[in-house]
């Protein structure tokens, strides 16, 4: 009677064995001596065996299980070990030649093996799976059933508790276990639910010998790197018999649930694995998620009883938590909605049973009028300045809209920017799976189709049909709840606004939103209502981000970089988010250029009032020329008294350099090592930047000198006060120089260093440096492009910090918030020494847009108080990563001040050497997390912190508790 079997093998303990006993086995049967620990197991004795040059596993198990299924076990290692790549454990034979052994041990019948150790370790501790693990589960888990199917072996017909087939008896002899009673309910419907989606499936599912185990405490791994593993092998064959073949997927699915942090699609790329793998059925791939939640109602009672009867047991005590969680996540969807996802992960789609349905017009009366359609997506030109975060909002441009035409539509399937959330790292639900009208006055309502008139709790008007529902909310009902109306029927009243939605399960409430995540499988289960309103109300489609990416890809030259390799397409930014097309906002922990913030309405009016007015070259007379080079000299320090005006940084510091060369006479430039400071002939010269320019340090042209990067943290010399040292490089430079008679031109730097994450320079290094390098005539640069114009904190430029002023300020990026803009800020001697090369013109360079938008930057920055907000939310920034350098072992150190910050992960802080890998992992976290954020630093083991300067406290604590988390996952 196989219940009583199951019932039996479900309560059984594990056989009781002590190390003694075990050691005098393995000497006894296996003239093997050793170390031995023991591994934890739900109903085994597992013993580690350690025996010097080779490990080993000693499984005992009850004498309940007959011996063939043991046999069969080894029969499968063995079948594995020939026909697939998957590595399993050999078994090792006793000296009498047997591979399995049973014996009497203290009374009891137990059977005895012994196996070969995979070295590796099981990546159950970890909370957070990487993708390629979960992915490279799921091909193991097909590359097993692939091989196991042509596998037999009579002892696998076999009564096993993880048997799906068995999970309902199951479910139901073990639900007494439950004392809470709406716990038992839980768990006794969603077994119903999946049984009832299950049953009509049962007759078309494959069946073949199966693992059935294959989850992450069966899988060995070896760690490849920091942040990746390698697959060693599978091991546990314990839970083998034939049975359903997707029983084998849903058990590692469900396994991998525990890891998903409540989101059921963390399975999807599994599933999408497998199937490429071993291609599954359609049949098979509906009844997954009902075998799912089976598997993990299983799971929850097997863990409750084996807990009652073996209290002491800590492996089964610290499984249960799990294991609810696991049941958690399987019923937190519907089963109709999950399968849709699953299906379409595959690219397969349900198989169409009848004709599309033929509906009667809901609003018969208003046929062949005009719907204005209402753009709410993420591109509406409704939407400006931040408008879309008012409460209310799309119902006003709905309203506003039907007082035109008397009638106005939302549409349905568009990503509304109305719902997007700022500093959260979930989806946001954007997706509309509904249609809102705006009627201007009032029209009677009739039924699409026949059915069943309800009132919903929320006050929608319910019509449920054999196939399909409608929900209404802002209608009057017009008929008793619980009257049949037949198609055509009127059935209520419409005015203002009203919300319709279609539902293909009728028995579903779905939400009227979706996350992207979900979109696909929920407009699956939900229609547009396009056919009983009479006219398209659908949102066109998105552009596919991936088609564009290829595009850009075939056009645009390949040296040009994007971020991510699969980046989402952002056509929107507001302050310090930037918005993907679906309507979801990222936190811009990059964007320098974007001082004030993106979308600012300011720079949009400030751009439009002067292009409409004029826009020219600096050679006519206008007045912002002249305004914005005043102002710029107002924030230089005294004795500056000329301004030139470019359309970039690398401008601005090329023509640094042709300043220092005219003004000295020299060519002969001096530069700091691992620095960047323009793409143009001149300023890729004195770049060294490995990261940017991998060749960098051999290709230098003979007037560029390099000097030691005066990095205090990981450089040759290190603290604050390692400038003497640093000091001697540029010595020695000058030494040379002047020993073959060469006239210096000059000295750039940044004043903070930039590459290194934004290090302060060693006290007083610029000071020494730009005293030497003027002795012999040389003029100073200083690079402020990044780090200039407030974005320090308490300074405004970055030379403050180091008590200097130089001979030459470049700048550029900020200050335009994005439009092309760079300044050349010096002495008028300097300037008037390019003369004698003749004019200086660049055609945009001190256009008037460009000053208009350059003045109105510092406008805004005033009036907002930016420079204010980079030092006080600067500061804050700085001790909330100071915090985990305490907290997390990879922090090695956090660099700079105000938004200009750097994070430097290190994977010894003796060694200091670079976490490069961690770091782009990081980033690629955080990404998911809702937040952009690169490396820097010539090890690429540093993030680059420099948002808009109007970044908030909570945007702080925003990155700085995903940085910690994420950081928790590596460690
Ligand atoms: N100097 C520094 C310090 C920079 O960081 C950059 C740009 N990353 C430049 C100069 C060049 O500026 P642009 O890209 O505007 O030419």
């Amino acid at each position: 009677m196989p219940l009583a079997t199951l019932i039996r093998r479900s309560s059984l303990p594990c056989p009781e064995v002590s190390a003694e006993q075990a050691e005098q086995l393995l000497a006894q049967h296996y003239q093997l001596s050793g170390a031995l620990k023991e591994l934890g197991s739900q109903q085994d004795r597992n013993f580690l065996v350690d025996a010097g040059t080779q490990r080993y596993v000693l499984k005992i198990c009850h004498g309940d299980y007959s011996a063939v299924e043991l046999e069969a076990q080894h029969a499968a290692l063995g079948h594995l070990a020939s026909h697939c790549a998957v590595n399993v454990p050999g078994v090792v034979r006793a000296i009498n030649g047997e591979q399995l052994l049973s014996l009497e041990l203290g009374g009891n019948r137990v059977h005895v093996r012994l196996l070969e150790f995979i070295d590796g370790q099981a990546l159950s501790h970890l909370r957070h799976l990487p993708m390629d693990v979960v992915v490279g589960l799921g091909e193991l888990c097909a590359q097993v059933d692939r091989s196991l199917a042509a596998f037999e072996h009579p002892g696998l017909e076999r009564i096993l508790q993880w048997d799906p087939r068995h999970a309902q008896a199951l479910i139901k002899h073990l639900l007494p276990i439950i004392s809470n009673e709406d716990e038992r309910a839980c768990i006794a419907e969603a077994a119903e639910q999946a049984q009832r989606r299950l049953m009509p499936l049962i007759a078309a599912l494959p069946l073949q010998t199966v693992h059935l185990d294959i989850t992450e405490y069966n899988v060995v791994w070896s760690r490849e790197s920091a942040t990746q593993w390698r697959l060693q092998g599978l091991i546990d064959f314990g839970d083998l018999v034939t049975t359903w073949r997707i029983a084998d997927l849903s058990g590692t699915c469900a396994a991998l649930l525990h890891h998903a942090e409540g989101d059921p699609l963390y399975i999807l790329p599994a599933i999408r694995a497998y199937h490429a793998i071993n291609p599954l059925q359609l049949e098979e791939l509906q009844a997954l998620w009902p075998l799912i939640i089976a598997r993990s109602a299983v799971l929850v009672l097997s863990s409750e009883q084996q807990a009652a009867v073996e209290p002491d047991n800590t492996y089964i005590q610290a499984n249960i938590a799990s294991e609810w969680g696991i049941f958690d996540v399987a019923t937190s969807v519907p089963i109709a909605l999950m399968e849709a996802a699953i299906l379409a992960c595959v690219g397969m789609e349900p198989m169409a049973t009848e004709a599309a349905p033929v509906y009667q017009p809901l609003l018969p009366s208003l046929a062949g009028r005009e719907f204005r359609q209402v753009d709410l997506g993420v591109l509406s030109e409704h939407f400006v300045a931040g408008n879309w975060q008012h409460s209310g909002i799309d119902e006003q441009l709905l309203k506003q809209a039907s007082r035109e035409t008397g009638q106005a539509s939302s549409r349905f399937g568009e990503y509304r920017l109305s719902r997007t959330l700022i500093d959260s790292a979930k989806e946001p639900e954007t997706f509309a799976l509904h249609v809102e009208l705006h009627l201007a006055t009032q029209a009677p309502l009739h039924a699409p189709f026949a059915g069943t008139l309800r009132l919903t709790a929320d006050a929608a008007l319910l019509l449920v049909g054999e196939q399909m529902s409608l929900r209404l909310w802002g209608a009057t009902l017009e008929l008793t709840p619980g009257a049949s109306v037949a198609a055509g029927d009127m059935i209520g009243q419409g005015s203002g606004s009203l919300v319709l939605q279609l539902c293909a399960v009728p028995e579903l409430s779905p939400p009227l939103f979706a996350t992207p995540a979900w979109a696909g499988a929920w407009r699956q289960l939900c229609p547009s209502p396009a056919a009983l309103l009479g006219f398209d109300c659908d949102a066109p489609a998105l552009p596919d981000a991936a088609q564009l990416l290829a595009r850009r890809d075939a056009s645009f030259a390949r040296s040009q970089k994007h971020y991510y390799q699969a980046p989402p397409q952002i056509e929107r930014g507001w302050r310090n988010h930037l918005i993907d097309m679906q309507g979801r906002s990222y936190l811009d922990m990059l964007n320098n250029v974007a001082v004030l913030g993106h979308g600012h309405p300011r720079m949009a009016a400030e751009a439009a009032r002067q292009w409409s007015l004029l826009n020219t070259n600096s050679r006519f007379h206008y007045a912002a020329i002249a305004e914005f080079s005043e102002r710029l000299l107002k924030l230089a320090p005294e004795g500056f008294d000329r301004v030139f005006m470019v359309n970039s940084g690398s401008e601005a510091n090329d023509l640094a350099i042709r300043l220092a060369w005219a003004y000295s006479g020299g060519r002969d430039m001096l530069s700091v090592l691992e620095a960047y400071h323009g793409w143009s002939v001149a300023t890729d010269a004195i770049s060294t930047s490995i990261a940017d320019n991998p060749q960098a340090l051999s290709t230098r042209p003979e007037w560029v000198h390099p000097v030691t990067a005066p990095n205090t943290y990981r450089g040759e010399f290190r603290g604050v006060d390692s400038a003497p040292q640093y000091v001697r490089s540029v010595d020695q430079v000058l030494e040379q120089l002047a020993l073959q008679q060469r006239q210096v031109a000059g000295f750039i730097c940044e004043p903070v260093y930039g590459n290194a994450g934004g290090i302060s320079l060693p006290a007083g290094y610029l000071q020494q440096v730009y005293q030497k390098v003027r002795a012999q005539g040389g003029v100073c640069i200083a690079d402020e492009v990044q780090v200039g114009y407030g974005r320090l904190g308490h300074y405004f430029w970055g030379f403050e910090e180091q008590g200097v002023v130089p001979d030459i300020i470049t700048m550029a990026k900020g200050m335009g918030n994005g439009h092309p803009l760079g300044v050349v800020i010096t002495r008028r001697e300097i300037a008037e020494a390019l003369e004698a090369e003749g004019y200086f013109f660049s055609s945009a360079g001190g256009s008037p847009v460009s000053c208009r938008i350059g003045m109105a930057v510092l406008d805004v920055m005033e009036e907002e108080k930016l420079w204010e907000n980079a030092a006080v939310v600067g500061d804050y920034f700085k001790a909330r990563l100071q915090d985990l350098v305490d907290v997390h072992p990879l922090v090695g150190a956090v660099h700079g001040s105000g938004f200009y910050l750097g994070l430097e992960l290190v994977r010894n802080r003796q060694t200091l050497e670079p976490a490069t890998e961690e770091t782009t992992y990081l980033c690629d976290r955080l990404r998911e997390l809702s937040i952009f954020m690169q490396p820097t630093g010539d090890y690429l083991n540093i993030l680059k912190i420099k948002p808009p300067m109007c970044t908030t406290r909570q945007s702080v604590d925003f990155f700085v508790d995903s940085v910690s988390k994420v950081l928790a996952e590596l460690e």
